[in-house]
Formats: structure tokens, C-alpha cells, sequence
């Protein structure tokens, strides 16, 4: 069921025990919006904690708190009163939702949420998941410290790739003025942020060496196959590296995580790349989006550059 913020922010008065969570492959929007919420609900008194069942990439390992965040273990039970999903429909938690039966409070900024098996607020003008929780502290009274702005505004600027996409807005950069108000210091996120280990840069120069070109350079893609994808763990920003291309709308990148298991990530300047993550069982946003497609890497990236042609 659909509510508004404010009723959202009522679920979370009337609980005590939270359970908060959000996406595997967590991004900056999911670890800064589900530990700057435990901070707050913490400061209210009530009883938190963070599951993400996934590991966390090195540089958002940098946040206050981060070693807060647990992974759920087979058979556990968490007793909780109320599971709030942030930057996520629930189907992408993994074995978070076996820990609890607790009622669903989802709070998101995904087009493509369409989770009706519990409470949704859902901003899709939000930038970030963290935005909305900026505002669910303001309804709740919460005070938003130094911690609390940092994690916030690290999903902020990682889901607006710092300030950059088009989901920037007024509001969002007056929520980051808020939050530097309250102690960030930006240099510090940008740094953290933008660290690659060695194997990284050498993953990304892989990367670009398998660039293709499809229907009239309007696409780009890249692949990472397992034997170069198991050397490092992170693919943050490989992608725009080829989006900038000038000629390109559509670009993409499939990384093959395991054998028979490929990630892909997808950007775009105008084409809605939602809509094709969606047909292929994954979501995002207009501009950005992903989806797993469990088969080799060519026959991935066959199926892939098919649906981007159907769409262009
Ligand atoms: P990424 O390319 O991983 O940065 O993801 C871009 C956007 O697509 C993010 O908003 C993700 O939440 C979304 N996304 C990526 N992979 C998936 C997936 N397998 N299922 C649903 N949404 C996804
Ligand atoms: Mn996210
Ligand atoms: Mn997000």
C-alpha cells in the first residue's frame, strides 16, 4: 500500500525494535541511508540494526559506524517489530528477509518499485533514498549529526554522481547545504569515494580494451569476463568512462561476477533504461539501471545489445 511520509514517520514512532536493510551489491545511497537511519532511530531510543547480506565495497567501508552493519547467518532470527527496506523493493535483500516476519516499511526512490506485500513511500523526484531520509529525520524529530550528515550525503552524492545527473535538484543540493550545516566535510566523502585498489584501475584498462560499438555508435559496451572480474570487486564508475562518448545514448557494461552469472549496469542519456533492465528481471532508473542475467557472458551480451535495439 502506498502511505505518505508522514505516515511512514508514524510506522517508525510506533515501533521499538527495527530491523533495517537494503539492496546486496549495496551502493552508497543503501549503506549511507540504512546507517545514517540506525544512528538516528538509536538517538530516539529505539532498539536498531542494520542486515545487509552482501559484503561492502572498501570505500564505503569508510563510513561512521559501518562495522555496525551485519550479515544475516543461516537460520538466524532477528526479533524485530518493524523491517524497513530502504533504496530497495524487497526482493532484492537477500536472506535479510528470512530473519524476521516483522510488517515491511519500504521507503525508496525507484521507478521501478512496485512492491504492494507491504507499506511503500516512494519519491521517485528523490535522487537518493538518502534525500527522503533526510526528510523522515525532519518529521521524526531526529537529531542529524555530524555522522548522521555523512552518511546521508554520501548517498546523495553517489546517486547523483556528486551533484552531476540529471536527478540533481534544487532540493537535493539544498538538502546537501543542510547537511554540511550539520558537520560534512565533502572533500572527505569525494576522496573515500573515488579510492580504486590497483587491481581496479588494471580491471578498468580490461574494461575499455573490450569496447564495442553497436547500432551507429548511439551504444557502447564493455565486458568483464571471470577469469579479469575475480581480481578486484568494485566496477564503480567503469561505465562512464564510455558513456561520455559522444555519440553514444546508451551504454553498458556486463560483468560476469561467477561463471553463469552476469551483472549488468546501464546508462543512459535519453533512452528509458529502466524499462529494458525491467524486461530482463532487473530495475533502476531512467538513466541507470542493472539487471543479473544468469547465463554465459555472449549469450548475455547477445540478449542485452537485442533489448537495447528493440529500445533505441
Ligand atoms: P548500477 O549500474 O549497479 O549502478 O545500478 C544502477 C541502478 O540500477 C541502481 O539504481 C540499481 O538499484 C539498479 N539495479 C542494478 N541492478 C539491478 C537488479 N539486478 N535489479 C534491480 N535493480 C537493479
Ligand atoms: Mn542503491
Ligand atoms: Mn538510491
Amino acid at each position: 500500500m502506498l502511505i505518505t511520509l508522514t505516515e511512514a514517520a508514524n510506522r517508525i514512532k510506533a515501533a521499538n525494535k527495527i530491523l533495517i536493510t537494503s539492496h546486496v551489491q549495496p551502493d552508497g545511497d543503501a549503506i549511507g541511508s540504512t546507517l545514517a537511519t540506525l544512528l538516528m532511530l538509536r538517538a530516539l531510543g529505539k532498539h536498531a540494526q542494520v542486515f545487509i547480506d552482501d559484503s561492502v565495497r572498501k570505500n564505503l567501508q569508510a563510513l561512521p559506524h559501518f562495522e555496525e552493519i551485519r550479515r544475516p547467518v543461516d537460520g538466524e532470527k532477528f526479533d524485530a517489530d518493524l523491517l524497513l527496506i530502504l533504496d530497495t523493493s524487497p526482493d532484492r535483500i537477500g536472506n535479510v528477509r528470512k530473519l524476521t516476519d516483522a510488517p515491511v516499511l519500504n521507503v525508496d526512490h525507484h521507478v521501478t518499485n512496485k512492491n504492494d506485500s507491504g507499506d511503500l513511500y516512494v519519491e521517485h523526484e528523490a535522487a537518493a533514498t538518502c534525500e527522503i531520509v533526510y526528510k523522515l529525520a525532519r518529521e521524526l524529530d531526529a537529531p542529524i549529526s555530524p555522522d548522521v550528515a555523512t552518511c546521508l550525503y554520501t548517498g546523495l552524492a553517489t546517486d547523483t554522481g556528486f551533484f552531476q545527473f540529471s536527478n540533481t535538484r534544487a532540493e537535493t543540493l539544498a538538502v546537501a547545504s543542510e547537511l554540511i550545516k550539520c558537520g560534512v566535510k565533502p572533500n572527505f566523502i569525494s576522496e573515500q569515494m573515488e579510492k580504486k585498489s590497483l587491481a581496479e584501475v588494471k580491471g578498468l584498462a580490461a574494461a575499455l580494451n573490450s569496447l564495442e560499438m553497436f547500432y551507429d555508435d548511439k551504444v557502447a559496451g564493455m565486458t568483464i569476463d571471470y577469469a579479469t572480474a575475480k581480481t578486484f570487486d568494485s566496477t564503480e564508475g567503469f561505465i562512464d568512462e564510455i558513456r561520455v562518448i559522444d555519440t553514444v545514448d546508451v551504454a553498458f557494461l556486463i560483468t560476469e561476477r561467477a561463471p553463469n552469472l552476469c551483472r549488468v549496469s546501464m546508462r543512459s542519456k535519453g533512452v528509458d533504461v529502466s524499462q529494458i533492465a525491467n524486461k530482463l528481471g532487473g530495475g533502476g532508473h531512467i538513466r541507470a539501471a542493472g539487471c543479473t542475467l544468469k547465463m554465459p557472458l555472449t549469450e548475455a551480451e547477445k540478449i542485452l545489445v537485442a533489448a537495447i535495439g528493440e529500445a533505441i
